[in-house]
């Protein structure tokens, strides 16, 4: 695996596309129940234009970071949130990163910021994990425990609790096995290979369940078990996620219609699960079709 800055980037900006086309898309299935029903059945993609939103917004700044630091420096990391916050804030933010995100942009440091959400316990949402995906790609090349201390650090600067921090370890760690084990139909190990590395805790006890979940399951029935994001949690939503990923690494749209499928948090589902398999799938697998519906990337 080559490890010079342009592959590395490479990588994460395939992974960003992966990653914006999968939120871009989901975002457009909060509409009534009947035309998700008809889509669904069609297997027909949403009128365009699609707009991206939070998910893809931050993940840029994380590809940003690491094309200028090669590492996620945090205060810059968490600037780049804000600036791109500031510039922009109608794009689907949660509650709590909309009071994060302005207290840092009005200089509040991202440790006070972060660490005051949720009464002072943190944020465990899935933020981290939606924009994790790129920098798994990046660090695609280096010892798991590297991939592990980034992907925290990316977390971090919004999300304080562990399990917020533990859903973006585990995506990232994802979306470097796709990397590294492209090219196969189905991926059964990527499960276990995620939860083994995992520190303890909800997010991975979900995954370790998932491992069970056999691939013949409709994954609206898995979502029911697993969870979809209901609740915007890194825990509710990472295992739903990643179990899609798996059952379809070979093909990014079917990965897409199954996770959408799942309802939920459907632009997150949709933007971690298209992250890993514009890896795992290549590029090529996104529909042309879809790319051309998404908005051009704002800058
Ligand atoms: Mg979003």
């Amino acid at each position: 695996m080559k490890s010079d800055h342009h592959s590395r980037l490479e990588r994460a900006s395939a992974s960003l596309t992966g990653l914006s086309v999968g939120d871009s898309f989901g975002d457009q299935f909060f509409v009534s129940d009947q035309i998700i029903e008809l889509r669904l059945l069609h297997r027909s993609p949403p009128p365009p234009v699609w707009f991206v939103t939070d998910d893809t917004i931050m993940a840029q700044s994380v590809v940003e970071v690491l094309s200028s630091s090669g590492t996620i420096d945090q205060d810059k990391l968490a600037q780049a949130f804000a600036n791109r916050y500031t510039r922009d804030p109608g794009r689907g933010y949660g509650g709590t990163a909309h009071r994060i995100l302005r207290s840092i942009a009005s200089g509040t440091s991202w440790q006070v910021a972060a660490s005051e959400a949720f009464d002072g316990m943190g944020s465990m949402g899935n933020g981290g994990a939606m924009r994790a995906g790129p920098l798994g790609a990046w660090f695609a090349c280096d010892l798991v425990e590297v991939i592990l201390e980034q992907a925290q650090r990316s977390a971090a600067v919004t999300h304080s609790h562990p399990e917020g921090q533990a859903g973006a370890m585990a995506v990232a760690l994802a979306a470097a096995y796709a990397v590294n084990h492209p090219g196969r139909e189905t991926c059964p190990e990527l499960l276990a290979h995620v939860q083994g590395h995992l520190p303890d805790g909800e997010t991975r006890s979900i995954i370790r369940r998932a491992m069970d979940i056999p691939f013949t399951r409709p994954p609206g029935v898995v979502a029911a078990m697993l969870g979809s994001g209901e609740r915007v949690l890194a825990q509710d939503t990472v295992p739903f996620a990643l179990w899609c990923a798996a059952r379809h690494w070979s093909s990014y749209p079917a990965a897409i219609w199954s996770t959408v499928s799942g309802l939920g948090d459907r632009d997150t589902t949709c933007a971690i699960v298209g992250s890993i398999v514009a890896l795992s799938a290549g590029l090529p697998s996104i529909p042309q079709e879809w790319l051309d519906s998404r908005e051009p990337i704002p800058p």
